[in-house]
């Protein structure tokens, strides 16, 4: 048989495929609500198969006659029959598909993305160390090596039809390349000048001109393209794009748009052209997506190898703009892919620590708890009760808890988080708080030392500031089992802490803490149950990237008898009124706070605003005592001005952004930010977030200075309008996108290649929900079909999810 018959034979069974999915489909949506509707089924079935026979090979034979002998006498089915046929029809439907993808072929396929550059045609050892300089090591790297940009050279012109003004791409032969010297500025500037025999046009370079020197020789045929100037009767043309040709591989880099790659020393344009043209050519055709077809078709995806030939190299100009953008089809289809395994991950990886052994804590009838609650100075809102219902449930549930606790500021998740950390002490078992920075795991000490009072648990502090034989022997009574609350940094899983019995995680402040961080927890050993804290609301889209594999409890409602919070922007005219506002309080024996902004990172500078505006309020207020507190200040100093103003010694608490979390002083009814245009929304929230907390009416003084953007006159206006942290969190993705609100590396959050979650987020929720539909008819990715797929969810995210052991 030939390759051609092959392919008719697999045709046939294509076009039954494609005849039947949808109907099988639409009769099943919706938990089959429309079952009833759909006639005719038997009749279609029969004749799809009868067609399909005709030509199918042998071995799908079956898996037809089974198809049709499942329809049979279906118009005149129960329902509930119905149902199984149809369940069963869509099965069949897909092992015949697996057909054209055999997953040993979709294995291949990804054995030869691995492919080292090293061993590509025309690629030499020199070249290839250059390309790993670059990051570029194996043919998966290079695919994946998208262009920065295009250019259209299908329309070349001719130095006489150029203007100034236009932007143009043109070939010419270099007449002349030296460095000039300008008598006036004195300053050299390279000049090159080409012709086309329809005229001259100077190109010239003002700075970094080495490169370009070192690659052009006079009699060199170049392309180049930028925008012409016009200087009296002369045309230049400043910086171009330029690209020396040679002879062969013309047509490659000419007459169509090219691909403008990132480029490296030592190797130019045209040559990593040249290599990635061959890689797209030798290897994508072989390359087999690991995407279901029935996906694929659902969302109108184009091919693996169209997607990469065509953003590599495009066809035509249809989607030009698209793919400058990073938005065409040809990208969605990539992003898709990465978003859709990420996706398949996280749900792999919920199920699979769903059924990790874990330990099965007695949450009832525990003296240990009820003493607490009796010595506990108020009682629990009804919303801290249900997110501690619900941790009891999962906690006694012999499987390790997976918990995010989210809740806005000052709701009281810290109490919430204690009650599940004595669960696990009066079971015999240790707790870990970790928090993202000394002063929070400072704070939090302080609150659980207070609010455990003397029931007789052991808690213990360990940051980097425990040192020397104090920071041994803490460490020495964790190993023995002694510490039985530990809170510190998240250091503590990073540098090999070992416990005795960790039997809960409690991680505060998270998306410092994302899904990478988690995933290590559980390297720890024994698999503790975990519970996640965020005090800043993250969008639902977000969460569910970073939080996709966890149970949510929220805490939506704040503790009885707080004051009213009012926010309000001031501009510079109006600085006195806020100032104002700020002194009445004071004199009326509350607290403020005043707020600099952190400046470009830079501390020095940071410190120079807060210590001015301290001398000032000082001066001003000489009757108030001011206090300073920094990033810069050594901790000793810091402790001290914060315990004088928990005391009510200091009066006005003036404080680079450092304060944002974990200050706690119910007595502070003032917050004034300084330069609040430079703030983001999540920080604002935070700072606002400081006040509030006693019963007097509170007062957010929003300082906006200078001239604002539209975009910071947004923000203060959000600030202003609304105290709902989650519509806080949305504005803020949609001002500023998940990019600069993740901060990806240091957040945890996974890195893609193509996917841009700032631009794909629809995308990412089409990926999961086609992720929980396959899953559903396939918990374990374990039918054949899908064998290839759970083979490369778990190459492309197993190290990072931890996935190994589902492998
Ligand atoms: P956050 O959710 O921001 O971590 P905290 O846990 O720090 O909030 O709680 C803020 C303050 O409210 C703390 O001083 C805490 O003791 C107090 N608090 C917590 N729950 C209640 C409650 N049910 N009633 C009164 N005060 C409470
Ligand atoms: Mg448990």
């Amino acid at each position: 048989m030939t390759a051609d018959t092959i392919a008719d034979n697999l045709r046939c069974v294509r076009d039954l495929i494609l005849r039947l999915e949808r109907p099988f489909e639409l009769a099943s949506k919706d938990d089959f609500a429309r079952v009833h509707q759909i006639k005719g089924l038997e009749r279609l079935v029969k004749a799809a198969v009868d067609e399909a026979m005709k030509g199918a090979p042998q071995d799908m034979r079956g898996l037809l006659e089974d198809l049709r002998a499942t329809f049979a006498g279906y118009e005149e089915k129960s329902l509930e029959e119905k149902r199984r046929a149809l369940k069963r029809g869509r099965e069949i439907l897909q092992e015949m598909e697996a057909a054209f993808d055999l997953p040993e072929e979709v294995e291949t396929g990804l054995e030869l993305l691995r492919t080292p550059l090293s061993s590509v045609k025309g690629v030499g050892p020199k070249t290839f160390a250059l390309l790993k300089r670059k990051g570029l090591e194996t043919v998966e790297d290079a695919l994946y090596n998208l262009p920065l940009r295009y250019e259209d050279r299908r329309h070349l012109r001719r130095i006489s039809q150029m203007s100034p003004g236009q932007w143009v791409t043109g070939v010419a032969h270099v007449l002349a390349a030296e460095e000039v010297l300008y008598p006036k500025s004195r300053k050299k500037v390279f000049e090159v000048l080409l012709g086309d025999g329809t005229g001259f046009l100077t190109a010239k370079w003002f700075q970094g001109w080495e490169f370009v020197k070192g690659m052009l020789r006079r009699g060199d045929r170049v392309i180049f393209s930028g925008e012409i100037k016009g200087y009296f009767q002369q045309k230049e043309i400043h910086h171009p794009d330029l690209e020396v040709l040679d002879q062969e591989g013309e047509s490659l880099h000419f007459g169509r748009i090219v691909p403008i790659y990132s480029q490296t020393e030592g190797l130019r344009q045209r040559r990593i052209r040249g290599i990635m043209y061959r890689i797209i050519t030798d290897y994508a055709p072989k390359v087999r997506s690991p995407i279901p077809r029935h996906v694929e078709r659902r969302l109108g995806l184009v091919s693996f190898e169209e997607a990469i030939r065509e953003i590599h190299f495009p066809s035509g100009d249809r989607h030009l703009e698209a793919l400058q953008a990073g938005t065409s089809p040809y990208h969605r289809r990539l992003a898709f892919e990465e978003l859709f395994l990420l996706e398949l991950g996280l749900a792999l990886r919920r199920r699979e620590v769903e059924q990790r052994p874990g330990i099965a804590f007695k949450t009832h009838g525990l003296r240990l708890l009820e003493d607490f609650f009796q010595s506990l100075p108020f009682t629990l809102t009804r919303a801290q009760q249900r997110a501690i219902d619900e941790i009891k449930a999962d906690m006694a549930r012999p499987h390790p808890m997976n918990r995010l606790l989210q809740g806005d500021v000052g709701c009281g998740k810290t109490v919430v988080a204690l009650v599940a950390a004595l669960i696990a002490v009066a079971n015999g078992y240790q707790a870990a708080l970790m928090a993202p920075t000394e002063i929070l795991a400072e704070q939090h000490y302080e609150t659980i030392t207070a609010l455990i009072g003397d029931i007789g648990v052991k808690v213990a502090l360990l940051t980097a500031k425990v040192k020397g034989k104090e920071r041994e022997q803490r460490l020495e009574e964790l190993a023995r089992g002694e510490v039985q609350i530990v809170v510190g940094t998240h250091a503590l899983i990073q540098e090999g802490v070992s416990f005795h019995s960790l039997g809960l995680a409690v991680v505060d402040e998270q998306h410092r803490f994302g899904v990478m961080q988690r995933a290590r927890l559980y390297q720890k050993g024994t698999d503790p149950d975990l519970l996640v804290m965020t005090a800043t609301p993250i969008p639902r889209t977000l969460a569910m990237t970073l939080y996709g594999d966890m149970d949510v409890s929220i805490v939506d409602e704040m503790p009885p008898g707080r004051g009213p919070i009012t926010t309000r922007v001031f501009r510079d005219p109006e600085a006195k009124e806020a100032y104002l506002i700020l002194a009445r309080e004071i004199e009326k024996g509350h607290q403020a706070y005043v707020v600099y902004p952190l400046v470009e990172e830079s501390e020095q500078m940071d410190l120079k605003a807060a210590t001015e505006g301290a001398k000032k309020l000082a001066r001003r207020f000489p009757q108030w005592r001011v206090g300073l507190i920094h990033g810069r200040l050594p901790a000793e100093e810091r402790e001290e001005v914060m315990r004088a103003f928990k005391a009510g010694e200091v009066h006005l608490l003036v404080a680079t952004t450092v304060v944002e979390v974990g200050i706690d002083v119910p007595n502070a009814t003032v917050m004034l930010v300084e330069e609040a245009q430079r703030f983001g929304l999540a920080q604002l929230h935070q700072l606002r977030g400081r006040i509030g907390r006693g019963q007097a009416p509170s007062f957010c003084l929003l300082m906006a200075r200078g001239k604002l953007t539209p975009e910071a006159e947004r923000r203060l206006r959000i600030m202003e309008a609304t105290r709902d942290g989650f519509r806080i969190a949305e504005e803020d993705l949609a001002l500023r996108g998940p990019g600069e609100i993740l901060g990806v590396r240091q957040w945890g959050m996974p890195q893609f290649r193509v996917a841009d979650l700032a631009r794909d987020l629809h995308l990412l929720m089409e990926a999961r929900r086609e992720a929980f539909r396959l899953l559903e008819e396939d918990p374990h990715l374990e039918r054949p079909q899908n064998r290839a797929l759970k083979h490369a969810v778990i190459r492309k995210w197993g190290d990072k999810l931890e996935l190994a052991r589902i492998g």
